[in-house]
């Protein structure tokens, strides 16, 4: 992963901020965090080094269009592109508003589907690239109270699926990476609240760091990682 040129979204948080760091500090990788607001990125800079930071809407089209021109005019090149931006609202089908279902669904999927389009013509220029999704366990199963999630996720497999077939001819790989519960403040719980049962962030990044190799080998890896069941 040495200076390739790394778009990792939501880096600045989460299982993306242990993602950009183990890139940045273990694999000497230009990381480039993306994050929606610039308060994540400024607390991303006071813990790290050597990571480069842009603010993007991933659910924005103009938004993501620039970001890609940004890139291209700060790096040239996109050699990796981890979408893992992504949000959860734990609510019935009955109870969810309309906001909270486009909210979702926008992020989490229609954001994939912005980043790949405007990366797809820079990998295919350059001769290729890695795309790596992070999905969820909840892209295989549902529960009660995910309906929004799980349409997102089950969807992301989907449009992943799509994408590896019209990247193979261009050398694009790509990957999806499906956690369990993280030790995250992700879906509104707090990450103290999941210690006892949830994956920790650094545990779920070395799987996608692993996957990038594996995947850039391969040409495409899928893997689920879970915690043990307590
Ligand atoms: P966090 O809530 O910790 O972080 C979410 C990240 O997504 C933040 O960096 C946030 O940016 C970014 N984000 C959200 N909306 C947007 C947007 N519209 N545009 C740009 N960035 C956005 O979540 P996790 O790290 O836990 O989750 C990362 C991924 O892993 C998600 O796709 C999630 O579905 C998946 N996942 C998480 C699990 C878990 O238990 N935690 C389990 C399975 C899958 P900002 O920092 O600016 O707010």
């Amino acid at each position: 992963m040495k200076n390739k040129v790394v778009i990792v979204t939501g880096g600045a948080r989460g299982i993306g901020k242990a993602v950009s760091k183990m890139l940045a500090e273990e694999e000497g990788t230009k990381v480039l965090a993306v994050a929606k607001h610039e308060k994540s990125l400024e607390s991303l800079k006071e813990e790290a080094s050597g990571i480069f930071g842009y603010t993007c809407d991933v659910t924005d089209s103009e938004q993501v269009k620039n970001l890609i021109h940004r890139v291209m005019e700060d790096f040239g090149r996109v050699d990796v592109l981890v979408n893992n931006a992504g949000i959860g609202v734990w609510e019935t089908v009955e109870e969810m508003s309309e906001e909270n279902w486009d909210l979702q669904l926008n992020t989490n999927l229609k954001g994939v589907f912005l980043l790949s389009k405007h990366v797809f013509p820079v990998m295919k220029e350059q001769g290729g690239g890695h795309i790596l999704n992070v999905a969820s366990d909840l892209a295989y199963t549902s529960r009660e109270k995910t309906g929004a999630y799980c349409a997102s996720k089950w969807g992301l497999l989907g449009l992943s699926g799509s994408l590896l077939k019209e990247g193979a001819p261009y050398n694009i790989k790509v990957s999806t990476v499906s956690p369990g519960l993280v030790q995250t403040d992700f879906g509104g719980v707090p990450a103290e609240r999941k210690e006892e049962k949830g994956l920790k962030p650094e545990t779920a990044a070395a799987h996608i760091v692993q996957a990038l190799r594996t995947g850039e080998e391969t040409g495409s890896v899928d893997i689920i990682v879970k915690p043990a069941q307590k």
